[in-house]
């Protein structure tokens, strides 16, 4: 007997609502056999979907390394080796901070039929909620996205130039003095938009300059998107004082 060879779909979840979910990517988890899942973005949406396929969780708390990325590398060639149609759900898209490309490269080193669903990612969806635009006329014309981790003095442009860093609540105090040494200033306005879509979203404004002391007060945590740069100003959720600069720059 042979068994056929399986495949692998790594489809992006969005940022944690199953409506933000792409159809091709709902109609790849309903094809699946087994579902490989992350916690972030990937869980909410697996339980607002209530699928009957069966779900293998590699989910990782900041600081917890619950499955080595090698593992499940691994894994989801084993599964595939099986026959299995694979979905690995991830949070997001699959190639923003998601190490998307290197499970597709194991999979394609095994011989495994691999695709990609993308999603929406986080980056973006989650400064939306608060009525954050990355681009706007005359007040940003480019962003970056960075992780907490990274170097971020290499990060070019003013407040024109929008910041997103993803991963940086640990890392926000490096990262708030870094960028205010820069061409953006102390006073240039920050935003954080913590847990985007669940239960305890909050967003907490302030500038480079108050925010370390602001996330500190209120107790900020992970997951959040921080947004740097003069668009955060057209949030709502400003305090006066900074949505009165976006009427002078515009
Ligand atoms: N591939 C993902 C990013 C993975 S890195 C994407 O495209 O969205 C994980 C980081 O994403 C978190 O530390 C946080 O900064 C951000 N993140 C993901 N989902 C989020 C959410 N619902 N709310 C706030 N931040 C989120």
């Amino acid at each position: 007997m042979t068994t056929r060879l399986g495949r692998v779909t790594l489809v992006g979840a969005g940022p944690g609502s199953a409506d933000l979910l792409t159809v091709r990517g709902l109609r790849a988890l309903e094809r699946a056999d087994v579902i490989v899942a992350d916690r972030l973005g990937a869980r909410p949406v697996l339980d607002e979907l209530g699928l009957d396929t069966p779900v293998i969780d590699v989910g990782k708390l900041p600081g917890h390394h619950a499955v080595p990325q090698e593992r499940i590398n691994a894994l989801l060639v084993e599964l595939a080796l099986e026959g299995k149609h694979v979905v690995r759900l991830k949070g997001g898209d699959p190639y923003v901070f998601g190490r998307g490309g290197e499970e597709l490269a194991a999979c394609r080193d095994a011989g495994i039929p691999v695709d990609v669903v993308p999603g929406v990612t986080s980056a973006v969806s989650v400064p939306a909620i608060a009525g954050i635009p990355l681009t706007h006329r005359g007040l940003a014309t480019a962003f970056s996205v960075v992780s907490g981790h990274d170097q971020l003095g290499e990060v070019g442009g003013g407040r024109d130039h929008t910041v997103v860093l993803l991963m940086g609540v640990g890392t926000l105090g490096h990262s708030a003095h870094v960028l205010a040494r820069g061409a953006r200033g102390a006073d240039c306005p920050v935003a954080v938009i913590e847990d985007g879509y669940g239960e305890h979203q909050r967003v907490t404004i302030g500038t480079l300059g108050t925010i370390v002391a602001q996330a500190a007060q209120r107790r900020v945590r992970n997951p959040a998107v921080i947004v740097v740069g003069d668009v955060v100003t057209l949030s709502p959720y400003a305090p006066e004082e900074l949505s009165a600069r976006k009427a002078e720059a515009l």
